[in-house]
């Protein structure tokens, strides 16, 4: 391990710069704002790939490639897109070594050209539903940016669904959002808040998207997941239309949903501390490193016994084993931690001697004596126990850290002094939003699904009475 990383307590931002670099998941790249993932990150984000697609592929859907360059006026078709975006596009003016008749941007987002392709082909209902997600790199220039969590060029899914009614779009919005509640609670063991934005936090083009949101260490929310029913704005804008079943032509329904490389900044987040990374069992590319401590003169025997136990594990989950001679058994101890491996397994010559092998838990640093023959049974278990166990100390850490505020005064109090999620009662104002993230900082996260919305609360700024209830947090 080369330097000291910067205690949470100490910078958290650092803290979090540094885990990334140090245990070599990412890198700064020559172009500001851009960022090199390296094999250690990228392996982590195939892991994520793979659990993701698995989910998407298993409610039907199929994936499917569009080109990266997008005609200017593609854009300009849908106005609170174009609104939207413009900002953060980047223009593609020349090329060939000449002025190209019509710029072309380099996508965003890929709603216009999946739609300018939809229009193609989609003619009957029975060309419904149509379920495509694809995976792909886009581009938005970003002001400030940080490893992971905000990158001018970022990789991300982004799925474009399109339906024959307003029902079967509302109904695949919520699916996907449930999709991406299950994959940040099961695989990153992060537990999320699902529920709808609000007007001014929606997607640009939308009629409602809807959130998952998680809380971070340093009690600030992120933002993991947006799924958003698009009405027939996109189908409009395209003039994608259709014939019914009953022979009428009408306007084709939308849906998109996306979640980006942003989740591993998330999963560091979540659940890392100062000794480097601590990963979810699922998603850990390593699952299991097996140390072997030995001298010169006992070397043979002890690494003989490790490389049999490395032969039984690598047949059930992801092993490797370290033989190097040239490090310390402390050394490589600490490599394992910053790397975020789940299990670490010790043998040295006293566990030879016992005929077992010590199990050291990254997430708690437990350290538990195996008997030889049941090590894989062991391990299985552990692997288990680690993913439950760090799903509910996150778990454990959002309820701590949930607070309900009543009044204006103890609400900036708890944002100021406290962090963390607030429930609080709004009016639905968009003025009273406006004004208390300018005061605090604060936005509302989600109007949170599945509870009996705002009761006898009051707008925590006006006073008047809440049509909603809100979740407010710092968010990232
Ligand atoms: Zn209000």
């Amino acid at each position: 391990m080369a330097e000291r990383i910067t205690p949470r307590a100490e910078n958290y931002s650092q803290w979090y710069i540094d885990t990334i670099l140090q245990s070599k998941l990412a890198d700064y790249s020559p172009v500001k704002g851009c960022m090199v993932i390296r094999p250690r990150g990228y392996a982590l984000w195939e892991k994520m790939k793979a659990g993701l697609d698995g989910l998407f592929k298993e409610t039907g859907h199929q994936n499917a490639y569009f080109p990266m360059l997008i005609p200017e006026s593609f854009l300009k078709k849908e106005a609170e897109h174009v609104k939207g975006f413009s900002p953060e596009l980047a223009v593609v003016t020349h090329a060939g070594g000449e002025k190209l008749e019509e710029p072309l941007i380099l996508r965003p987002t890929s709603e216009t050209i999946i739609w300018s392709m939809y229009k193609k082909w989609i003619q009957s209902y029975r060309d419904l539903p149509l379920l495509i997600n694809q995976w792909a790199n886009v581009i938005r220039w970003e002001k400030r940016t940080r490893l992971f969590l905000r990158t001018t060029e970022f990789l991300w899914q982004e799925g474009h669904t399109a339906h024959a009614t307003e029902e079967e779009a509302q109904e695949e919005t919520i699916k996907m959002l449930m999709v991406y509640k299950k994959f940040a609670e099961e695989y990153m063991a992060l537990p999320v808040i699902a529920g709808i934005k609000s007007e001014s936090e929606k997607f640009a083009g939308a009629v409602q998207t809807y959130a998952i949101e998680g809380l971070m260490q340093d009690k600030r929310a992120l933002q993991a997941g947006t799924s958003h029913n698009l009405g027939q704005n996109f189908a409009k804008a395209f003039d994608v239309t259709f014939q019914t079943k009953e022979g009428t032509l009408d306007h084709v329904w939308a849906t998109s949903w996306g979640v980006s490389a942003r989740l591993v900044g998330a999963l560091i987040m979540t659940h890392s501390d100062d000794r480097g990374l601590v990963l979810p069992p699922v998603l850990a590319p390593i699952q299991v490193m097996i140390v072997p401590i030995f001298k010169n003169e006992n070397k043979a025997q002890v690494v003989g016994y490790a490389r049999k136990l490395y032969e039984r594990l690598k047949t059930q989950v992801s092993v490797e084993i370290d033989e190097d001679d040239q490090n310390s058994p402390g050394w490589k101890f600490a490599e394992a931690e910053l790397h975020g491996i789940p299990i670490r397994v010790e043998v040295g010559p006293k566990d030879m001697e016992k005929n077992q092998a010590m199990l050291v838990r990254r997430d708690t640093y437990e350290k538990i004596p195996v008997a030889n023959p049941e090590v894989e049974t062991r391990v299985k278990q552990l692997l288990e126990e680690i993913q439950n166990n760090l799903y509910h100390r996150a778990l454990a850490f959002r309820k701590e850290n949930t607070h309900q505020a009543e009044d204006y005064q103890s609400f900036k109090k708890l944002i100021e002094e406290q962090g963390g999620f607030i429930e609080s009662g709004w009016c639905g104002n968009a003025d009273c939003e406006a004004k208390i993230k300018k005061e605090t900082k604060a936005t509302i996260r989600v109007l949170p699904m599945g509870r009996n919305g705002a009761g006898n609360r009051t707008c925590i700024l006006c006073g008047e009475k809440a049509k909603e209830l809100a979740v407010f947090a710092k968010a990232y």
